[in-house]
């Protein structure tokens, strides 16, 4: 499955927006440094208000919703990538992750240690920027030289590895991230994603502000706002102590709880429907009288690729996917309505997948 890395700064409000998440208590939130020292990894159902709507109308006993991972990344501070603060360790499992999700504390607060004496999330935002970029950059050194003698010997790969690379390299070197490379060809891309570069990865800010400024940031969320609009970014408002709050309460109660704060969806909402954007994903169904069930996948992926995320044998032996749109499913009141208006098409496998498509598959065992 697709993996957001929750990054920041000591005491920012990275566990407790990591537990409001996941909804348990396993990283506890203390106040002082250092407090998560093994990285936790929890999924989190997406919301999404089709796939009630879809399960209505068909009935169905069960709703599924797809997941999205996340994992508490503890331990970064200035100085991290020359393995300071238990960091080094802590960038190898941010490689791994597809997105990054960067907290930062925009809320004031005497009795909350700020591990760079003053609340400044631009500032903070640069120290865990400089430390990412200084560790990509630091094994971008060895490798590439390593790859041109390699290439110079007539590897054929080590050379496409070395040219990209290279880039990659001379913009590090250059202070911006290598999220700017632009790759030549495929090989190429295969390449430069087979390096998981930390500072290639999609980033979505999360402003963590005080319960007053909840619905509408403050001049901090703001000045990160502007931050993020420079870089192509995404930046949303949380504050993770109501989120804490709220995912404590039963699902009723939550609804009038925001809505006394002036808020119409949970922060948490927010985020995951950010980090869906930045990875570039969507959602198909399949219902039946058991289960209505989301399933995530690539914009751009096709019917035997979507297949494949329910079964490997699905794939495999994929003749056919019978598929409803979204509005056409509501429209005509479910699948044998859909059949009878002819919006139920059958579809093969160069069929790019539709964000919403409710989808049945065909294939040989
Ligand atoms: P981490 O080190 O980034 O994981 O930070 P924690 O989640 O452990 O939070 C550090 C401290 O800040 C804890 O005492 C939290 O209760 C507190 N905290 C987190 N978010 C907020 C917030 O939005 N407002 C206030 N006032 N305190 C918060």
């Amino acid at each position: 499955g697709f993996r957001c890395g929750i990054v920041g700064l000591p005491n920012v409000g990275k566990s407790t927006l990591f537990n409001a998440l996941t909804e348990t208590a396993a990283a506890q939130a203390a106040n002082y440094p250092f407090c998560t020292i093994e990285p936790n990894v929890g999924q989190v159902a997406v919301p999404d208000p089709r796939l009630n709507q879809i399960a209505e109308i068909a009935n169905s006993q069960r709703v599924v919703e797809t997941q999205l991972g996340f994992v508490d990344i503890a331990g970064l501070v200035r100085g991290a990538s020359k393995g300071e603060g238990l960091g080094n360790q802590f960038l190898g499992h941010i490689r791994e992750v597809d997105a990054i999700v960067h907290v930062l504390r925009c809320f004031e607060d005497d009795d909350i240690t700020h591990v760079e004496g003053k609340v400044d999330p631009v500032a903070d935002a640069e120290i865990i920027e400089t430390e990412l970029l200084l560790a990509d950059l630091e094994s971008l050194e060895k490798r590439v030289p390593n790859l041109q003698k390699k290439a110079q010997g007539g590897d054929k790969e080590a050379k496409v590895a070395a040219s990209v690379l290279g880039q990659a390299l001379d913009l590090l070197r250059d202070g911006k991230p290598a999220r700017l490379t632009q790759p030549k060809d495929v090989d190429e891309e295969r390449h430069f994603a087979q390096a998981q570069l930390i500072t290639a990865k999609p980033i979505l800010y999360v402003c963590n502000v005080d319960e007053a400024a909840a619905a509408e940031g403050n001049e901090f969320s703001a000045k990160i706002f502007e931050r993020a609009k420079a870089e192509g970014s995404r930046a949303v408002i949380v504050s993770a102590a109501i989120e804490s709050e709220i995912a404590t309460m039963e699902p009723e109660d939550r609804s009038v709880f925001l809505s006394d704060l002036g808020l119409k969806e949970t922060g948490l909402g927010r985020i995951i429907r950010a980090g869906y954007d930045l990875l570039d994903l969507i959602t198909f169904f399949t219902v039946g009288p058991k289960e209505a069930r989301a399933w995530t996948i690539t914009k751009g992926a096709k019917a035997p690729q979507a297949a494949g995320v329910i079964h490997t044998d699905f794939e495999r032996g994929f003749i056919r996917a019978e598929t409803i749109g979204f509005d056409d499913y509501i429209a005509c009141g479910g699948d044998a309505g859909a059949r009878e208006a002819g919006k139920l098409r059958q579809e093969g496998k160069e069929y790019v997948v539709t964000d919403g498509d409710i989808m049945l598959f065909r294939f040989n065992v």
